[in-house]
């Protein structure tokens, strides 16, 4: 199959491929041209209601199906996403804009996942307790939640999926799903993966359309019994508060603000590099990518100038393009914040280093900066960028810096270089985050808890921690 093939223009509800009731469409555009290159369906409430119903539905027969017979349809899902790899990721550069070797590792990441998940669905023991009582046994079994609901965002529209349905398709869930409006190809694209290996009608949905209607409908309908959501953390807060009312199992993977901390004793070249894949993946646009760097000021201008040299060096271009390691900021208004972020650090004393704005190719295109002499006042200091932009903050001590880096309310992903050992452990125990990279720009895989603390979320997606959010446990009291 080629990427067209994948490229659905309708939703995916009760296993039938479906217009919005008022055939009313939303267009969908390449980053990287401008062009329109087709249309979704703009489904509300009413759709919504539908598929949650489905899901329902389906989740009876589902959910007693065998550990043996989910892993075996994970594997062959598993199968179905290497065997069109390439065209995944050309339909996911298309619509989303990063260069296609990173689109390969996405959707090469989402498989890992969907692989990593058959293999945990075979895992889900339960529990024998000693009995206070000589007649009674007490047995704890673990069961799938029910219908989940699931919220992707724009950045990574294939994986953020795979770490939602993965767990859930292991455990026996059903799910109905909203991708990001701007990228919802490769969401919809796990509905024809889903027909090829045989999944019933409704165990896995698909929906665009109306933020607000649809996540309404999700975080109120009754049926549904979490929800699982990455985005920004003021839709998260949103969305928890409207799931309160139901008493929904929320799993939030939110805003982040890593820092990323090099000490006078690190191996240079190292965190150069570090920094470089840290800042710059998807241009910048991920939650774990390094937002505020701070170098300890005997290394200061010797880092400062490094990685400026190897961030003027990074290829900005179409994501189809050979070579080109930077594509596009995915809109207008991404690329207006990028912007106001450099206005307002110059207007600060900040001091740009290499890049400092728009890219020459123009469109939606940005040249990856670093930004010295940052300070405190800066809006980056406190706001996620989330655009190609590096600024690069002095410190004197280790005290000073593991203050600044938590002083901020989000703690998902940093990063710090050191070859001091015992720093190694003071500074990662002292770090109030969900994910620590030590001599490490780029951590994530399947294997490990992602997820953060603070206002960063709640829950932690992959490793063997991440199956429990779309498990109850169960007591069982046997008397006899
Ligand atoms: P980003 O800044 O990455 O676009 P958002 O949190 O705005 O992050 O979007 C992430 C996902 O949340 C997208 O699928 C978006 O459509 C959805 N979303 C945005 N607003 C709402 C809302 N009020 N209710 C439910 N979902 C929403």
């Amino acid at each position: 199959m080629n990427w067209a093939d994948f490229k659905r223009e309708a939703n995916f509800i009760d296993g039938a491929w479906v217009p919005a009731d008022s055939g009313a469409t939303i267009d969908v555009t390449n980053p990287a041209t401008g062009e329109v290159i087709g249309t979704v369906p703009d489904a509300g409430t009413v759709e919504t209601k539908r598929a949650i119903a489905a899901a329902d539905q389906a989740f009876e027969s589902f959910s007693r199906t065998t550990a043996d017979e989910r892993a075996k349809m994970l594997r062959k899902l598993h199968a179905a996403i290497m065997d069109n790899q390439r065209a995944l990721a050309e339909l996911l550069t298309i619509e989303q804009g990063k260069p296609l070797a990173e689109s390969m590792g996405e959707v090469g990441m989402s498989a890992a996942y969907i692989l990593w998940f058959s293999e945990e669905a075979r895992r889900v023991y339960g529990d024998t307790i000693p009995s206070p009582w000589g007649e009674r046994r007490i047995l704890v079994t673990k069961q799938p939640v029910g219908v989940v609901a699931a919220i992707t965002p724009w950045n990574f529209p294939s994986s953020m999926l795979a770490r939602k349905i993965g767990p859930a398709l292991a455990t026996g869930c059903t799910s109905v799903v909203k991708p990001a409006t701007q990228t919802p190809y490769s969401a919809l694209a796990w509905g024809v993966l889903a027909e090829k290996v045989g999944y019933p009608a409704g165990v896995v949905n698909i929906l665009t359309g109306s933020a607000s209607q649809i996540g309404g409908e999700m975080t109120t309908n009754p049926t549904v019994r979490k929800i699982t959501f990455t985005g920004s953390t003021p839709v998260g807060k949103i969305l928890m508060k409207q799931a309160a009312d139901t008493v929904k199992r929320v799993s939030m993977e939110l805003g982040g603000n890593a820092p990323f901390l090099i000490f006078d004793d690190a191996d240079l070249n190292k965190a150069v590099e570090g920094a470089i894949a840290s800042k710059y993946r998807n241009s910048g646009q991920t939650c774990v990518c390094a937002n505020r760097f701070y170098a300890q000021a005997g290394i200061y201008d010797a880092f400062v100038e490094k990685f400026a040299a190897a961030s003027a060096k990074l290829k900005v271009g179409s994501g189809l393009e050979e070579g080109v390691v930077q594509g596009p900021l995915i809109d207008d208004k991404a690329v207006a914040k990028t912007e106001g972020f450099v206005a307002d650090a110059l207007a600060k004393g900040g001091k740009v280093v290499t890049g400092g704005g728009r890219h020459e190719r123009g469109g939606q295109f940005f040249q990856p900066t670093v930004i010295a002499n940052a300070s405190n006042e800066m809006n980056f200091a406190r706001e996620e960028i989330f655009g190609p932009v590096a600024p690069v903050f002095r410190f004197e001590t280790e005290e000073e810096a593991v203050r600044l880096a938590n002083d901020t309310e989000f703690g998902l992903a940093c990063y710090f270089y050191t070859r001091d050992l015992g720093r190694a452990f003071r500074v990662s125990e002292a770090l109030r985050y969900g994910q620590v990279g030590i001599n490490a720009g780029v951590i994530t895989t399947e294997v490990a808890p992602f997820g953060g603390v603070k206002e960063s979320g709640i829950g932690r997606e992959g490793s063997k921690y991440g199956i429990e959010e779309y498990l109850d446990m169960k007591y069982v009291c046997l008397s006899f």
